[in-house]
């Protein structure tokens, strides 16, 4: 491909709206540009780099024995209602109406769709296990769209979704797709860490997340050095430290405390330290308050909490809620005496002695609160959140924390879809079963962007040889016309050789032309210039490398067919 007559409008300026290295770097380099705000075009660079991941994941997916499709991206209502999810999925689907009124979704996620299209193509044991894929666009309506296409309102998905008779065949689906994914990153160049995931309310099934190490990253990681263990935050447990030596009781006391409302001014205040604080939050779990305890030192971790209320939906109550619950103002909610409403008490709290808490009275709290003489604790769960150098749930060793990018997920959906939507097969005996399901997907946007993350220096991209928009750039620095046929002709050359070569022949300076390669960051990028008018000598410099090294002609493609 010639350069000059390419669509490559690089960039010298930070584009004013990128904030993280990946999204200057995409838009400098020419692969995207912005439609608008969460929508962005590829242009052929960045389209080659998509393509070229599509083809991995493509043919991980098929070694994997999985079937490709193509689904419609206009979902129909009728669909999601029998999942119930046309209800519940909120705000970030899209819903459209036809001329007629009929209703649809633009797919944010296909379990529908193919859950439906899949119950009518099965019908007996015989044709399970059976996984099938799609690699397509997913439209959500994301709150905040941003840092480029690593949160975009229209991004392409690989989504998979396997049927198996049993849990043993789940498990073996679900193995298979945890190989082929990091086969998968491992082939794009990309590190990740596999982490444990949250499965929801649904509860335990399996679920794994595969993050991209990233300071921009927006999930936070719990990774253990010693033991290996690594969960997403809004799942990993941690070790509790046991209360330390005995303390004598002291009398439960109500002290005055007129405008000392935060954990930090009531710290102040008593002299004491956050963890023998009892903190008290009011929730709507499914629209009805509940309450969460925690120790002063920690946040409520409400993926945690969903889970062990057993709601779908979880949202902080406001203020005339917990008014009417506490009979006090916002800021004074304790155990002491308990609301009369659900309270689930997180593990640590048993460990406090002689703590404190609001008094459900305007502007009073308590001294001398102890656990199981002052209140009971009816329902003990994990509902904190693990941070940094907590001990590992498995081995006791400090944890570290580290934000990821999340780039694929996959997940033991059980019959969360089977069963609703009436998928039934015959088993050897006659007898009618219901599947039970995976799915995983990877986000091929996303996924380019993680891999510009990881692969960036000051100057640009670095790309990875697997999934490079090309594989060799080629710089002409030419002053005549014969030069400029010599460069021509060693052009032609590699491309006869089958060399997938970005040719520079534009008629720009040799400081443009590098600064140009080493921002769009192909691998090899290859020189003809003074030395090679003058002696004969190619050079030949790697993307990761400082230095140049120098061939003859007659070596050049054996040369760059190794490299390549
Ligand atoms: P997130 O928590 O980041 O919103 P998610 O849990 O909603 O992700 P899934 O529904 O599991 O994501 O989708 C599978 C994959 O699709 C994700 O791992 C991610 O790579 C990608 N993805 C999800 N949302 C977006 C988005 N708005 N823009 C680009 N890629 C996305
Ligand atoms: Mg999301």
């Amino acid at each position: 491909m010639r350069l000059s007559r390419y669509i490559l409008p690089t960039l010298k300026e930070d584009p004013s709206d990128a904030v993280v290295s990946s999204h200057r770097l995409m838009i400098r380099a020419g692969l995207i540009r912005k439609e608008s705000a969460g929508m962005y075009a590829y242009l052929p660079l960045g389209f080659r780099v998509l393509r070229k991941i599509i083809d991995i994941v493509r043919d991980e997916m098929d070694r994997a024995g999985a079937h490709e499709f193509l689904m419609p991206e206009l979902t129909n209502a009728d669909l999601w209602k029998e999942s119930g999810r046309w209800f519940s999925y909120g705000p970030e689907m899209f819903r459209i109406k036809d001329r007629n009124g009929m209703e649809y979704s633009l797919g944010p996620t296909h379990e529908e769709a193919f859950t439906g299209l899949v119950r009518g193509l099965i019908s007996s044991y015989r044709d399970l296990p059976v996984t099938v894929y799609q690699i397509n666009t997913k439209f959500r309506d994301e709150m905040r769209p941003r840092y480029g296409v690593i949160r975009s309102k229209e991004f392409i998905m690989k989504d998979a979704y396997s049927f198996d008779m049993d849990e043993k065949g789940l498990d073996e689906s679900y193995q298979a797709m945890r190989k082929a994914y990091r086969k998968i990153f491992e082939r794009c160049g990309l590190e990740t860490i596999p982490v444990e995931a949250d499965t929801g309310a649904m509860g335990g099934s399996d679920s794994e997340e595969f993050m991209v190490a990233s300071e921009v990253g927006e999930e936070v990681l719990l990774l253990c050095g010693s033991c290996g263990y690594r969960a997403n935050q809004e799942k990993a447990e941690f070790g509790r430290k046991p209360f330390a030596g005995p303390a004598p009781a002291e009398k439960l006391s109500e002290v005055d405390t007129p405008d000392v409302k935060t954990i930090d001014d009531l710290v102040k205040f008593f002299g004491t330290t956050p963890d023998r604080f009892l903190k008290s939050i009011i929730y709507l779990a499914d629209g009805k308050p509940a309450m969460a305890v925690v120790t002063g030192d920690r946040e409520i971790n409400e993926n945690k909490l969903k889970r062990s209320l057993g709601c779908s939906s979880l949202e902080l109550a406001p203020d005339s809620v917990v008014e009417e619950v506490t009979g006090a103002p916002v800021g004074f909610a304790g155990p002491v005496p308990g609301p009369s409403i659900p309270v689930v008490f997180d593990l640590s709290v048993k460990e406090v002695r002689n703590g404190y808490t609001g008094a459900n009275k305007k502007d009073v709290h308590y001294s001398g609160v102890n656990p199981g003489r002052d209140f009971e604790i009816a329902k003990e769960a994990d509902i904190a959140s693990a941070v940094e150098m907590d001990p590992c749930p498995r081995c006791g060793k400090p944890m570290n924390v580290r934000k990821g990018i999340e780039v694929g997920h996959i997940f033991k959906l059980g019959y969360k879809y089977s069963r609703p939507m009436n998928v039934t097969v015959l088993d050897e005996n006659g007898a009618s079963v219901t599947p039970i399901m995976g799915c995983y997907g990877i986000g091929i946007n996303r996924t380019v962007a993680a891999i510009v993350e990881q692969n960036g220096d000051g100057r640009g991209i670095v790309w990875p040889k697997s999934v490079a928009p090309f594989s060799v750039h080629l710089v002409g620095i030419s002053k005549t016309a014969e030069e400029s046929a010599a460069v021509d002709r060693i052009y032609g050359m590699m491309s006869d050789a089958g060399i997938d070569v970005l040719y520079d022949d534009r008629n720009a300076s040799p400081g443009f032309k590098f600064a140009d390669a080493d921002l769009i960051g192909i691998p090899v990028r290859v020189t003809v210039g003074k030395g090679y008018f003058q002696d004969g000598d190619i050079e030949i410099k790697l993307r990761k490398e400082k230095d140049p090294v120098k061939v003859r002609e007659e070596a050049l493609i054996g040369k760059l067919r190794e490299l390549v």
